[in-house]
């Protein structure tokens, strides 16, 4: 596929780097301020239509958001990411008219903030092993179980909640839920120690005895495994683009500092030329991959296998450029608060949520060759 970025595009790259480069602060707590702002600008409903309050911006514009935004704080990033193609789309494609009329306007303008659950301890990788009960009760459904891993929990005022009506019907049990933060019997726990990522809030969620009215399901009983695996394209765009940016964030340091070391008279070495060249090569590469995966979902053709695609090759990109970055910066630069110490530990998750890239291969595979039973 022949693909450029349009003129209206750099455009908006230009903009949302201004923005990210003079707004957004890059302190150690949840990033209240900086989601204020984007919300400000409209940014937190950047592909929203805007006859629900968004933007009604293109999936492309919203990726090169989210690779702007993540240059300069990813924590910032992956919860806007969420927040925005696992947090609101949901709503937007599988929502009832109350649901939408409910949420839809406050998420896409960030006056909600979203999260999706569905990952449990022995439910990964393995998704379909959820063992989250919901139980049919009169006007509604108790729920009950625990989540783990969740992005903003304890922050977000929505909640994606996955539960099995029946563990014996597998993934035609699994059943989607609109949780408020406030419902009874919901608790977040602390904050995950994480090794990168810090500001953005991970926790588990406990679920005890918790109502939830009919009105609050998403789609039918037993389409829950389906809204969440539909979800999972668009939100691997996300963090392709998330690691897009701490990618070239950690190249562009790089090439500073290689700068600033021959104005001081010390030769690059060949070697660390050819490193960068190889990284920025492969860095075009990957957004040539994550533009192209954006573009054929905002054309509305199924983009599973370029979604795949495009996150295992930007997330292992990220990893690679912020290790090999590190090794070729002059030592001042490796102290713990220098921005490169912050890409590298930020970029590892990249390869890890959203699907880890083992499962992208996977995917990939099935894609090309269909073959069933792979999985
Ligand atoms: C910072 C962070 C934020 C997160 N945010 C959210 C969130 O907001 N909501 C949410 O629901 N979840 C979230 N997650 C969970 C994330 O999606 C899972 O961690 C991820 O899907 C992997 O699952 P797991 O950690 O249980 O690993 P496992 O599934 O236990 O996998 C362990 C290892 O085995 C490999 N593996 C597993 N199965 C196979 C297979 N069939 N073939 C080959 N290799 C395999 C994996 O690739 C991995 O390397 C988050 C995780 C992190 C770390």
């Amino acid at each position: 596929m022949f693909f450029s970025l349009l003129e209206e595009m750099h455009k908006k790259r230009d903009e949302y780097r201004c923005f990210a480069e003079n707004e957004l602060d890059e302190g150690d707590h949840f990033p209240y301020e900086n989601l204020a702002k984007a919300a400000e600008r409209g940014y937190m409903g950047c592909p929203i239509p805007r006859e629900w309050g968004g933007m009604g911006e293109s999936f492309l514009s919203y990726t090169l958001l989210i690779e702007e935004i993540s240059r300069v704080c990813a924590s910032t990033g992956v919860i806007m990411a969420v927040h925005t193609s696992v947090g609101t789309y949901p709503i937007l494609y599988f929502g009832s008219d109350d649901q939408k009329n409910s949420y839809l306007p406050g998420l896409a303008r960030g006056e909600l903030l979203g999260a999706f659950a569905l990952t449990e301890a022995g439910a990964g990788s393995d998704a379909a092993a959820l063992s989250t009960t919901a139980t049919a009760v009169d006007g509604g459904y108790l729920i009950n179980g625990c989540k783990l891993f969740i992005t903003a929990g304890g922050e977000a005022d929505l909640y994606l909640v996955f539960a099995t009506l029946d563990q014996s019907q597998g993934v035609k049990g699994i059943t989607a839920f609109l949780v408020e933060k406030s419902s009874a019997g919901l608790t977040a726990g602390k904050p995950e120690k994480k090794m990168g990522l810090n500001r953005s809030h991970t926790t588990e969620l406990r679920m005890d005895d918790l109502f939830v009215p009919t009105g609050s399901r998403l789609g039918k009983e037993g389409e829950g495994f389906k809204i969440a695996m539909s979800l999972l394209d668009g939100g691997r765009i996300g963090i392709s683009a998330q690691a897009l940016g701490l990618a070239g964030a950690a190249i562009d340091f790089t090439v500073g500092d290689m700068k600033s070391r021959e104005k001081e008279g010390f030769k690059v070495e060949q070697n660390a030329a050819f490193i960068i060249a190889d990284l920025a090569t492969r860095f075009e590469a990957a957004r040539l991959l994550s533009y192209s995966a954006a573009s054929v979902k905002q054309s509305g053709e199924r983009c599973t296998k370029e979604a795949s695609m495009a996150k295992m090759f930007a997330s292992d990109l990220a990893v690679e450029a912020a290790t090999k970055c590190l090794d070729l910066c002059r030592i001042e630069k490796r102290t713990s608060d220098s921005p490169l110490s912050r890409y590298f530990c930020d970029a590892k998750v990249t390869q890890i949520y959203e699907g880890s890239n083992q499962i992208q291969r996977i995917v990939i595979a099935r894609e090309l060759t269909k073959i069933t039973g792979l999985a």
